[in-house]
């Protein structure tokens, strides 16, 4: 059995969740549940950043304390997870203690390494990034370029990471662990970031009240990154319970490509410093764009999944945010290409496969499922499919996932339609007909349910099978011939009416 520790970005609570938070968090939840289908011991990790300048300034602009605001947000992301179906083992709050706790020993551990260091920073920084650039980072006008506001000219006495100690111990790393990054092109990104030089990074503020003091300088508090992205080994126990921690780190990180630089350069540096396996992998997404531009409270156009949700569904969302865009390429999101993907794929493909498959069995074979036969022309398909399928998740490619696995289903509609069963009489020939379109059915519950699981659970019951569509293994579950026959087909309502 293989050990999966996945998390998702930890996401920062002066937003509510939107759309691009459910497009990496539902990634990361059908990554697991693959994972989970394929035996490993998988643990999954997701959680909010409550730490921070501007978290502070929202607190006080709402008249609340900072804890008391991140207490009124924090739990939205955790319902909203929930009504995505996402089967996350772990939700972090960097204000908790285990939090506290981790971040202290890792900045002491760095420090007593002898790589972080007192300075003075002077340059023009982004109080919405919380991040110093330089002039060749900002457009005409000093602005940000992600922000496309003014930044702010800041000097400060802060301690810095001596990033520009890690350059070829990072190189080496990247050349020992090749494909750590996917996909390949964001890896190369990554490598060509270290390539162009290593800046040193500021760890800490004093102007900031509204974070994690430094242990050995509470005059200081800690900055973004060693708070943050020590979630993903506070979370399992670095500083407070280390078994745990021994049990699953190194993990892997999904992220968006906003946050290479952070992620696949500083975070592996800190943690070398501090005598830490760096992650095993990473998988980085785009951006799910509407409109053509990033969404953002300031350019205003936010959607909100939950409203999407009860329009389409849980596994209609679901699914269009998992098909619709190749993994690690921005998407563009649209309400007809929501509408579209959910009748052509969900409607037409797979809701009208289960419908004809329980009708002409309830017609033609009374109602009792018939057993696939052995030498079925779909078997070889599904075998491909399962290939395919598996081949595309391991590379982190849920769309080439989903349509491979999508092939089972439209060859199996094509072979309804050659062999017209609705028209034959009751017999062998039907019977054998209508059990391998069972059997199609089988194989594709097991291998759709990571992208739409109560979807999948749904076929898994009306074609008769008993328990949880979860609880099938790989590849035993996808090999040809497990539907043993002889089970009642019950056609139900309309699993994807037609919207
Ligand atoms: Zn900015």
């Amino acid at each position: 059995m293989s050990r999966y520790y996945l998390t998702t970005p930890i996401y920062y609570v002066t937003a509510k969740p939107h759309l691009g938070h459910a497009y990496s968090t539902i990634i990361g939840d059908a990554l697991v549940r693959w994972h989970r289908l394929l035996g490993d011991d998988v643990h999954f990790l997701t959680g909010t950043d409550e730490h921070g300048q501007k978290v502070h300034d929202y607190a006080e602009a709402a008249g609340k304390s900072p804890q008391e605001f991140v207490d009124e947000i924090a739990p939205l992301y955790a319902q909203a997870w929930e009504r995505l179906n996402i089967s996350n083992d772990d939700f972090i709050r960097t204000t908790e203690q285990r939090h506290k706790v981790g971040v202290a020993e890792l900045l002491q551990r760095c420090y007593d390494a002898g790589d972080i260091e007192l300075d003075v920073y002077k340059g023009k920084y982004c109080v919405a990034c919380e991040e110093y650039y330089t002039d060749d980072e900002l457009d005409p006008g000093d602005l940000c370029r992600i922000h496309k506001r003014p930044v702010e000219y800041y000097e400060e006495e802060n301690y810095f990471f001596r990033l520009s100690r890690f350059q070829q111990r990072l190189l080496d790393w990247y050349a020992a662990h090749p494909g750590a990054i996917k996909p390949e092109f964001r890896g190369n990104e990554a490598i060509g970031l270290i390539k162009g030089g290593l800046r040193d990074f500021s760890v800490s503020r004093t102007s900031l009240q509204w974070g994690i003091p430094l242990p050995w300088d509470a005059k200081h508090v800690a900055y973004v990154w060693f708070d943050a992205l020590a979630n993903y080994i506070t979370a399992i126990g670095y500083g407070s319970d280390d078994a745990t921690f021994q049990t699953w780190w190194p993990g892997r990180h999904l992220i968006g490509k906003d946050i290479i630089r952070h992620h696949c350069v500083y975070w592996p540096a800190m943690l070398m410093s501090a005598g830490i396996e760096p992650p095993e992998g990473y998988a980085v997404g785009g951006w799910l764009l509407v409109g053509g531009e990033k969404m953002s409270k300031t350019s205003g156009n936010v959607v909100n999944p939950l409203d999407l949700v009860d329009e389409i569904g849980v596994d209609g969302f679901r699914y269009y945010v998992l098909a619709e865009t190749p993994y690690g390429q921005d998407g563009d999101f649209t309400y007809e290409g929501l509408i579209g993907r959910y009748n052509s794929d969900l409607a037409n493909n797979l809701g009208n496969l289960l419908a004809r498959v329980a009708t002409v069995v309830g017609k033609k074979c009374d109602g009792v499922g018939p057993a696939p036969s052995p030498d079925s022309p779909l078997a070889a398909i599904a075998a491909t499919a399962y290939d395919t399928t598996a081949q595309a998740w391991d590379d982190v490619q849920p769309s080439r996932a989903l349509d491979a696995t999508w092939s089972l289903i439209r060859a199996t509609n094509a072979h309804l339609e050659t062999n017209e069963p609705w028209k034959a009489e009751p017999g062998p020939a039907v019977d054998a007909v209508m059990g391998d379109a069972l059997e199609a059915l089988r194989i594709v519950a097991v291998l759709a349910s990571p992208a739409v699981p109560d979807a999948a659970q749904a076929v898994w019951e009306r074609i008769g099978l008993p328990g949880l569509v979860t609880d099938q293994r790989l590849p035993q579950a996808a090999a040809w011939g497990g539907y043993p026959g002889g089970l009642p087909v019950v056609k139900g309502e309309s699993l994807f009416p037609r919207r």
